[in-house]
Parts: C-alpha cells; structure tokens; sequence
C-alpha cells in the first residue's frame, strides 16, 4: 500500500480524535524519521516531548532487547520485577523523593495523585476534597485530569465532570491564595506549562505555593509529565527552580518512547496508599522499566542534562534572532533548556503546515505558541537547519 492508501485506511478505521498530519511514518534515525514513501523530516516534535534519546538510541534498544529476549515482557504486579525496583530507586533517588507508582500514562499518573490527594485530605476531615489547579493548564484526557485541566475547551461536551476542583491564575500567588479553602487539599502545578502555550513558572510562584502548603498542611503536586526527564536542562524542572513538590508525576519521556507513567512520592505523601487503593494492570512493566533504567542513567550518568542547557540557550538566541527578524509575526521566545516557545501573531497552524512542506516537524501550543520539544540530543547542526526552514516559512507570511 502506498502512503496515501494508508492514510485513507486510516481515515477510515481510526476513531476521529486527531488531526492528524497526512504523512505515515516507517523509520527513525536520530533527531530524522522517514516515511514510507522515503521522505525524510527532521523532528523537533520528538513525539511530543516523548523521544528524549531520538530515534534508533543504541543503548535504549540494546536495554528493551535485553527483557524481550528474556520472555518476561509482563508479569502481575501481584509480584515483583526487578526493572521496576531497579526504576524505582533510581526514580526517588534522582527527584529526591521516597516512593513511586507506576502507570502507563501522564493522565493516569495525575488520576493517581488525584487519589492519593483525596485520601489525604479525608485523613484530616471528610470535607477536605478540593484541589486547587491553574488556569492554562494541562493534566490529561480521562475525567479527573481533564476536570484538573484549566482550559474550557477541553471540558465542553463532557459534562457531568467530577466535582471539587478550582482554578486560579497560574503565576499569581494572590489568586492562589484567595482560591485555596479550609476544604483544599492539594495545589497541582506543572512548572512549565506546555500545553497552555510553553510557560515557565515564576521561582517566586512556585516558593510561595511551597510556603502556602506547608502551611496549611495541604500536598503540592508537580505535573512534570512534559517538562520533566532532562527537558529542563535539569533531570526533573522543579530542580531549576529549588522547590521540591510532595507529588511529582512523569510519563512522556520516562521510559524513552515505551509507555510509562509514575507518580512519585515525598514524606506526609509517601504512606497515603495502601493495598486495594490504586493499581495499574500493566504499570511497572518490565520493558517499561527497561527503559526508565536506561533513561535515568542517561540522566545521571552522562552529560545529557549539561547538553539540554548548552543547546537550549543556543535555541533561544536563534528564536530571539527571529523575533528581532519577524517583529510582526513573532512576539517573544520563551521557555528553559529544550522545551521552547515562539509566540506568533499568526495561527501557529500556518507556520506548522509551512515548515511540514519544507521537512521540519514543529508543533503548535496553546492558540499563539510555536513550540519546539526536540530530541534532548539534538545538536547545533541540526537546531540551524531547523531554525533555517521556521525562518523560510515565516518569510512567505511576512
Ligand atoms: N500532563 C501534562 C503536563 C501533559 O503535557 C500531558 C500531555 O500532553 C499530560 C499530562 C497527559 O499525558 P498523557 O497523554 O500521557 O496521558
């Protein structure tokens, strides 16, 4: 079948949720993935903040091999694994944290803090449900992490949504502040937004929620399932900042492109669950595992994480260079380490189908965000090839 065969299979038998891209990819090398027809593009994509090593990463497939050839692809969490524990410990110990649950997702990993939240809120007094989360954020597609989700658009149509949830301004500790009740229970932040339009928190922001929570006894929990993993320039986000949350949530890149959540714990959070509270079929998976092991190595092994932030100020001064050149259509770039925004005064759409035509794959954010979340191992070559074909296609908009 030729590609345009497949896209109209696809169309046909894939439920509607995406507008997908009419191109069906077949391989990937590094930062470049082919389609089937042998046209190459390069990804700063990376599967939406997922790829972290790239494409065909040796040590990642050497890693996954390794279980699959062993035939334990899964066994029960009814029993142990070591990739899980081997995980785990490498996991608390690189955050700085305790404990860990693993799932399979970013919306599974905050339905689970979600929970534990609840609980312990209920430990103090039955009325204490209510989490607090910000407006502009995004937290997932089941009921709980869409009802957490600060944006309409992603609540219309789907109601009756679970109840106890408030919004305030994110980068507004007043409004936090005026937000939380005596039936708050947990503050759920994402450092950096990255669905609401690549925006990093203030370190002010994020220390006054710490303060806020201390004080009132309430759980401060980071969703870092897109700016976590190295994006930063740091392992995990919080890190850039100083302030450490009593919940953290990971996906995305946690396990190098094989599906992997986990929901980490700190101190008054790390006993909240017991056996029969919360639990995961597949979560902990020994592949999965595999290739949280490998990543997290990676992250405190190597020097990927000095390599995010190297690369990262080199992205921005080239983004800057295009909003001094594009004064009309880009406004400001922003963004830490390898997770970057270019806001435009044009559909970012426009700019995206621009650059698709052109073989760069870059993606929109919020409704003015150009965003860039390439492989962490993206180098300066390919950062200006990239930067190159966003300024061609800015200049047939100007
Ligand atoms: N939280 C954040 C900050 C995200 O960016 C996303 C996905 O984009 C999610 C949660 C949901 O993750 P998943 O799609 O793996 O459920």
């Amino acid at each position: 079948m030729n590609e345009q065969e497949l896209i109209t299979q696809g169309k046909h038998y894939l439920l509607d949720t995406y507008s997908q891209v009419p191109v069906v990819f077949a391989t990937g090398k590094g930062c470049y993935l082919t389609d089937v027809e042998g046209k190459q593009y390069l990804d700063f994509v990376g599967g939406i903040a997922v790829n972290a090593l790239g494409y065909g990463d040796a040590g990642l497939s050497l890693a996954l091999k390794k279980v699959l050839d062993s035939g334990l692809l899964h066994c029960s969490n009814l029993y142990y694994n070591e990739y899980a524990i081997k995980a785990a410990k490498a996991l608390t110990e690189l955050a700085g944290m305790d404990r860990v649950f693993f799932c399979n997702s970013g919306a599974e990993a905050n339905e689970a803090a979600l929970k534990l939240a609840r609980k312990f809120g209920h430990r103090s007094s039955p009325i204490r449900t209510d989490i607090v989360t910000m407006v502009h954020s995004f937290h997932g597609r089941t009921y709980g992490a869409i009802t957490a989700t600060g944006q309409d658009k992603y609540h219309a149509n789907f109601d009756p949504l679970p109840t106890g949830f408030s919004y305030a301004l994110f980068n507004d500790l007043e409004s936090v502040k005026a937000t939380v009740t005596d039936a708050t229970c947990a503050i759920l932040v994402e450092p950096i937004q990255g669905e609401g339009g690549i925006i990093p928190a203030e370190k002010t922001f994020l220390e006054g929620l710490r303060a806020l929570c201390d004080e009132k006894d309430m759980l401060l929990i980071f969703d870092e399932v897109q700016c976590g993993m190295g994006r930063s320039g740091k392992p995990f986000a919080f890190q850039t900042y100083g302030v450490q949350p009593d919940i953290l949530t990971l996906a995305k890149a946690l396990a190098g492109g094989v599906p992997a959540g986990a929901t980490v714990t700190k101190g008054k959070a790390n006993n909240v669950f017991t056996p029969g509270d919360h639990a995961s079929t597949f979560g902990g998976n020994a592949l999965a595992m595999a290739g949280a092991c490998e990543m997290l190595s990676r992250l405190k092994d190597t020097d990927l994480c000095a390599h995010v932030e190297e690369m990262g100020i080199y992205l921005r001064g080239k983004l800057d260079e295009l909003v001094s050149k594009y004064p009309s259509l880009c406004t400001v770039a922003r963004g830490k380490g390898l997770m970057n925004g270019l806001v435009l005064t044009v559909p970012p759409r426009k700019v995206v189908d621009a650059c698709f035509e052109r073989g760069l794959l870059v993606l929109a954010a919020g409704y003015d965000v150009l965003r860039f979340v390439p492989p962490l191992t993206v180098g300066k070559v390919d950062i200006d090839k990239a930067i190159a074909i966003v300024d061609s296609s800015l200049a047939t908009l100007a």
